[in-house]
């Protein structure tokens, strides 16, 4: 039987074709590790001597967990690490995993805060038969006695902020929650806390034991699938620059289907977006008084995008032709929904775009 965990569930969902490389075909890629795992392995390991140590009476200074990541730094630190930000120095990153030590720290110290297990593996039984289970390890875990509450918390050293929303319906958490019903009597209450390091932000979220019951239902139909999956398809997006088995990929036509939008690998630079008619003729994009033009900015923000920006402004006055941007976006992303204040703009886009043929 296959023990399952969150992140093999959740490399099949992101693409399946990785999931086989790394779960069945079992490749060890020749680029082992990104500079972003490596800066959150460290950090991690820091706040694990931290806790740990704390339990044993040892009281922590600021300095003292300065030297304590940049020792670790320093001797783990290898030239193989991968920087896919070309534009980021090493010492960015060092400079990142720092500022999340002190920040936690000045929130956190002197961490006495009922810590009863750090990296705890946690078993989950999916069903009653014991036919489907899952492993994962809890960053740290906290028991308040008196109230018998939980709290599974987990650091997250990513740049991305999750919303509540997301949180809500989580699923890595939720499923270590059912674990820790399952180790210890009568729980009260089991709250799920994320800290988003980069953003010095603590989030909360629950779960009732109707969602845990769902969760468990729709985690055992996700498994199902998996095991009865015989063609494992290439799923191309911005993650593919983070992925650890690029060079088989490539290397691996018999299940490549070129998408047609695809942003795996696109070079923004060099490929124009731009599409604008009037009168079957062609129209270049306006160009600003910075000298950029309208195709810059469908470029930047498909850039953005790419890099993982979630909410990107763009300002412009009344007739510097933001439409004409948007519905360029819309061509390149695909499905996509514009909302506009006021009902002429909306008549105008509906005219220009399905009547006129200018895109
Ligand atoms: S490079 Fe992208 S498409 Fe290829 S295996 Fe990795 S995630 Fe999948």
């Amino acid at each position: 039987m296959v023990i399952y965990s969150h992140s093999r569930l959740s490399t099949f969902e992101q693409c399946p074709l990785k999931f086989k490389f790394k779960y069945i075909d079992k490749i060890i890629p020749e680029i082992e590790q990104t500079i972003e795992g490596f800066l959150g392995n460290k950090v991690h390991e820091v706040l694990e001597i931290i806790y740990n140590e704390t339990a044993k009476d040892r009281t922590f200074q600021l300095d003292e967990v300065i030297r304590i990541y940049s020792e670790k730094w320093n001797k783990d630190f290898n030239q193989n690490i991968k920087i896919i930000k070309k534009e980021n120095s090493i010492e960015y990153y060092f400079n990142q995993g720092l500022s999340f030590l002190i920040d936690y720290f000045v929130e956190h110290s002197p961490f006495k805060d009922n810590t009863i297990a750090i990296e705890k593996k946690i078993i989950v039984d999916l069903d009653s038969e014991g036919e489907y289970k899952l492993q994962g390890y809890i960053d740290r875990l906290v028991h308040h006695k008196e109230t018998n509450i939980f709290e599974i918390h987990d650091y997250k050293t990513g740049n991305f902020l999750k919303t509540q929303e997301e949180l809500d319906k989580d699923r890595q958490l939720a499923l270590y929650s059912i674990g820790v019903k399952e180790m210890f009597n009568q729980v009260n209450e089991i709250h799920l806390i994320w800290h988003f390091l980069a953003f010095n932000k603590k989030m909360i979220s629950t779960r009732t034991q109707y969602q845990l019951d769902q969760l468990k239902q729709e985690t055992i139909e996700l498994i199902k699938k998996i095991e009865s999956t015989k063609q494992f398809q290439k799923n191309k997006g911005v993650l593919c620059n983070w992925c650890e088995f690029q060079n088989y990929c490539n290397n691996h036509p018999e299940d490549y289907t070129p998408p047609n939008d695809s942003s795996c690998n696109r070079n923004i630079e060099k490929k124009s977006n731009w599409s604008l008619y009037e009168d079957e003729k062609e129209l270049s994009p306006l160009v600003f008084s910075n000298g950029k033009s309208q195709s810059d900015i469908v470029n930047e923000v498909l850039s953005a995008i790419e890099q993982g920006y979630k909410i990107i402004f763009i300002k412009g006055v009344c007739g510097s032709g933001k439409s004409a941007i948007s519905l360029n976006l819309a061509k390149e992303i695909g499905r996509t929904s514009i909302i506009v204040p006021i009902k002429s703009l909306q008549e105008q886009y509906i005219k220009d775009y399905t009547e006129k043929n200018i895109f």
